[in-house]
């Protein structure tokens, strides 16, 4: 049995990769189409910074990318930017989120400014995926907007083969064309005809019917129909196409796209090729915070920054995340990413010390072991604790190419809270006249009491929490 399980398909010696598929849904052996392996992320829409949640998902994504690298393969990998809306409410996605990152920042609904919003939060996206350990070097990001001419081509491919349909409103993809529709998770058509008294748009054939090209009467990009906007599953559909091909081995996001979004890109791609567009769906659970899921729409998106001005490590969140499965839904608290970050000081101090010699074999097999068990990375964490004392630097190191936690990076000096019953009493005085002089917005009593709470040798710093304070120097 046990050699079975290391039987290898890869260039080293590997076990041979095991990872759960939604189409499935169960557990397959990784077998790849070609040479080079091609992975697709769904990615963001960049009208706000991402939150918690989303940053799991990009985790997730790298985590696979890590493990593909580990076993030898070579990797494409390209994750979206979704950096236009539709303008107006789209009946299967709710509210138009560049919209809404528009009307928050106060810009006109324009080109121009969509390009500006989007610009923005692209950066603040890359530089927060950079944070928690993804290489963005080697990762393309195409621009949804860069690809209107080949989302346009195809819309025009599913119209000559007869899977499209004209509305007052746009073209719509016709479902009901198009065989075995939502059968990635099973998605449950009668139920949702049941719903469908409630749609908005009552002329479409089908309830699961969705857009394909949204006309606009004052934005948007020409097409052979009229100004607008492609709909938000065809650039998916269109970049994987035009950058990585017809048929992909991977294909991820978060578990909320299994539904709709992934079915329809499923439908669009299949509808024009006749053939299975993706080996392999996975997905990723949600991030929730006291059990709700975590989202703009929430209220309780939670920032990378809040972390970082806490004084934590960003790579303590991409520590935390992999305590738990992909598959399980994790619920954030402060006190499990101050653990996380403990333990990831702790750990980079072992490695920083650690003797050095050759990799141990025999550990790392255990190790790649776990993370050949569809990335079971709570249990490939778990080794290496139990096997800490005898894991010198090299080991460690390989280890953490896949782990992605940076340890060679992670210098313990990194300031966290003092408690505050470990502050003295006239400090703790101090911060409650400092908070009760910002509650009446008298910050001028405020910052000379700042000063004061420095002089006695703390920085302070206000997080939409409550004050921060760390020991100086
Ligand atoms: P969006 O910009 O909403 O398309 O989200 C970007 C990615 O984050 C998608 O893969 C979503 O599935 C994922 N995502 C959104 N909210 C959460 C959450 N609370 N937990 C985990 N993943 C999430
Ligand atoms: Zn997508």
């Amino acid at each position: 049995m046990i050699f079975s399980l290391f039987k290898s398909k890869s260039k080293k010696g590997l076990p041979a990769l095991r990872l759960h598929n939604t189409l499935s849904g169960r557990l397959e052996e990784f077998v790849p189409l070609g040479k080079e392996i091609k992975m697709y992320n769904c990615g963001p829409t960049v009208y706000d910074y991402v939150h918690i949640g989303n940053l799991r998902s990009y985790v997730f994504a790298d985590t696979i990318r890590r493990t593909l690298d580990a076993w030898g393969y070579t990797v494409k990998q390209v994750i979206n930017i979704t950096d236009f809306g539709h303008l107006v409410s789209d009946a299967d996605e709710g509210d138009d989120k560049m919209t809404k990152g528009l009307q928050r920042e106060g810009l006109d609904p324009t080109m121009e400014n969509m390009r500006i919003l989007a610009e923005r939060y692209t950066k603040a996206f890359l530089h927060d995926i950079e944070l928690v350990g993804v290489d963005t070097a080697r990762v393309e990001f195409p621009r949804a907007s860069a690809y209107i001419e080949e989302q346009i081509a195809l819309i025009k491919t599913l119209e000559q083969k007869g899977y499209a349909y004209r509305l007052s409103d746009g073209v719509y993809f016709d479902t009901s064309r198009f065989p075995n529709y939502g059968k990635l998770g099973h998605r449950d058509i009668a139920a949702q005809k049941e719903g469908a008294r409630l749609e908005q748009n009552k002329e479409k054939r089908n309830p699961s019917d969705f857009v394909l090209w949204k006309s606009d009467s004052k934005l948007g990009w020409q097409s052979p129909w009229d100004l607008g906007f492609p709909g938000w599953h065809i650039e998916c559909t269109a970049m994987i196409f035009k950058l990585l091909g017809k048929q992909i081995d991977i294909h991820t996001g978060g578990i909320d796209h299994v539904s709709i979004h992934h079915n329809n890109e499923i439908a669009q791609a299949e509808a024009v090729t006749g053939k299975k567009f993706v080996r392999y769906w996975m997905h990723g659970e949600f991030i929730t915070v006291e059990n709700r899921r975590v989202g703009k729409s929430q209220g309780n998106a939670i920032l990378l920054s809040s972390l970082t001005d806490r004084g934590m490590f960003a790579r303590a969140l991409r520590y935390w995340y992999l305590t738990g499965h992909y598959l399980q839904p994790m619920n954030f608290t402060w006190e499990a990413l101050e653990g996380a970050n403990a333990a990831l000081v702790r750990l980079a101090k072992v490695h920083n010390e650690a003797p050095d010699g050759e990799p141990d074999e025999k550990f790392l097999q255990l190790f790649y072991g776990a993370v050949a068990n569809d990335l079971n990375t709570p249990q490939a964490l778990a080794l290496v604790w139990e096997n800490i004392k005898n894991l010198n630097k090299a080991t460690l190191a390989e280890a953490d190419k896949i782990l992605g936690l940076g340890l060679a990076q992670v210098k313990p000096a990194q300031k966290l809270q003092v408690a505050r019953d470990e502050l003295s009493e006239g400090v703790r005085a101090l911060l409650d006249t400092r908070e009760a002089a910002r509650q009446k917005k008298d910050f001028q009593k405020a910052d000379e009491i700042r000063g004061e709470i420095e002089s006695a040798g703390y920085t302070l710093k206000d997080t939409p929490e409550g004050p921060y304070i760390t020991k100086k120097g």
